[in-house]
């Protein structure tokens, strides 16, 4: 361990002004980020939200959250890796994976074989995707209907009577891309009215609506002619009118319902913003930031923004890939085309990464699933989890002191207000995240990320001033590059 104990506690601030420790530095209580902000970091706090809810409103998939990020990037000077010849210390590259999954490097002054600091979100969130055979004409209600499965974790009834809308790609059988962007048209699972709710209110919370239920309501004029089901055929002919397609079509396209509304402010003081899929987008948008901030770093500096995590990680472009090495592979071939296989092994297992992930924060009406002295709260800066899992630490990965040292040495150094949680209590619950998946490759990683309300619904709320805290923090540990040594 390079950094000692004690410079760390050295930068204690005496006043404890924001930064969560007492007066006499003994003590250590997460403070409240606001009261610390000078008026120009206020302005900074709002600037970094209207840039972050103009984001998420063109990224309401994985597709397009890849795509703007891009756009974001290339502003700012970022190349495809695929055009890149060859590398130079400060020069900005991206390489996108199967269009789901991104990884944004800026090069260091050393070697990529002495490590990269990386920042790993994801970019997949929870939804409901159109099954391969979806449409169906219902003669009893006079409605068409589309059949769904939902992805991720969500708690059914949160999507019930939600205005979701129709986005993703479809690939004809002649091998021709439609990008679907029905942004003029609104889709819901409809709900039971209270009148008629009497067998449905008695049914336990996860029971009141299966998988299933999760249809959307697609239509209601059936086709002129004669059809077997008109419902259905009148559907067909309209997305063959819009898009050029039959319904063997709909078998290889990937066609998601995601809630329809824009990302908005919340509360009287507008501190918190509102919006889908903030879970993880947020630390995927913060990770990019930083990297626009910086000049040439010591070592590599990467944000490598996965898909896939919301199911396991598991499939291409997910974190249990080896999509990490095979990008660490590309990028050292532009470094040196001779550079050995050691090399790689070494350069992933110098670097240090922090698994950016959401938390779930105090909500106020249910506080009784939290430990308060270890949980996350909105508006106190970023949250360091030192393992995550379940029951006795099941399936976590548990961080070691010393690198835990380490990323709290950056936040006291760069006088960041931070906050440590865990999931929720000890026998609540649980989750994971894709630190664990890193650790494969025997790097240190450990979990930090913004903590939100609501999270999995499709509604999730942060607080602003974390957005602001953890994107300084990000910037603050990819210019670190101290503990090369970190042994
Ligand atoms: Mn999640
Ligand atoms: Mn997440």
């Amino acid at each position: 361990m390079t950094k000692k104990g004690n410079s760390s506690s050295k930068a204690g601030s005496p006043s404890g002004s924001g930064r969560g420790r007492g007066k006499n530095a003994l003590t250590f209580k997460p403070a409240v980020a606001w009261s610390g902000l000078k008026p120009a970091e206020l302005k900074k706090v709002d600037s970094l939200s209207r840039d972050y809810m103009a984001f998420l409103n063109a990224a309401r998939t994985e597709r397009e959250t890849v795509r703007e990020l891009v756009r974001i990037a290339e502003k700012e000077g970022f190349c495809s890796l695929a055009d890149a010849k060859k590398v130079t210390p400060g020069d900005r590259l991206y390489l996108i994976h199967k269009d789901r999954s991104i990884t944004f490097a800026v090069a260091g002054k050393r070697p990529l074989s002495e490590g990269a600091n990386m920042v790993a979100s994801h970019v997949d969130c929870p939804r409901l995707d159109l099954k391969m055979r979806p449409l169906y004409g219902d003669k009893d209600s006079q409605t068409a209907l589309l059949r769904t499965h939902y992805y991720g974790g969500i708690r059914k009834y949160h999507w019930v009577n939600t205005p979701l809308e129709l986005r993703g790609v479809i690939y004809t059988k002649d091998g021709k891309r439609k990008e679907v962007e029905l942004d003029d048209v609104r889709f819901l699972v409809p709900d039971l009215l209270p009148h008629l709710g009497k067998s449905q209110n008695e049914k336990k919370l996860a029971d009141a609506f299966t998988g299933e239920d999760l249809q959307v309501l697609a239509g209601s004029r059936p086709a002129k002619g004669k059809h077997d089901d008109p419902l259905a055929m009148n559907i067909l002919e309209e997305l063959n009118r819009r898009l050029g397609i039959g319904e063997e079509d709909l078998v290889s396209a990937e066609l998601t319902l995601v809630p329809s509304w824009d990302a908005r402010e919340v509360g009287f003081d507008r501190s918190m913003i509102a919006a889908y899929g903030q879970d993880d987008r947020v630390n995927a948008f913060l990770s990019l930031v930083a990297l626009l901030e910086l000049k040439t770093p010591d070592m590599w500096a990467m944000a490598v923004c996965y898909d896939k995590e919301e199911v396991g990680s598991e499939g291409p472009g997910g974190a249990q890939t080896r999509m990490l090495s095979s990008t660490f592979g590309a990028l050292m071939d532009l470094e040196d085309p001779n550079c050995p296989d050691r090399a790689l092994r070494r350069g992933l297992e110098r670097s240090r990464a922090l698994s950016a992930d959401v938390k779930s924060g105090v909500n106020p009406l249910f506080k009784s699933v939290q430990e308060f002295q270890n949980a996350a709260h909105i508006g106190r800066g970023p949250t360091l989890t030192k393992y995550t899992g379940a029951r006795g630490k099941s399936a976590a990965n548990d961080a070691r002191a010393e690198f835990v040292g380490h990323v709290r040495g950056v936040l006291n150094r760069s006088k960041i207000p931070f906050q440590v949680s865990e999931t929720g209590k000890v026998d609540e619950g649980g989750g994971g995240t894709v630190a664990k998946f890193l650790a494969r490759e025997n790097m240190d990683v450990v979990d930090i990320g913004v903590p939100l309300l609501s999270m999995h619904s499709p509604f999730e709320v942060s607080s602003k001033v974390d957005l602001h805290c953890t994107r300084r923090f990000f910037t603050a540990f990819f210019e670190d590059g101290s503990g090369l040594n970190l042994s």
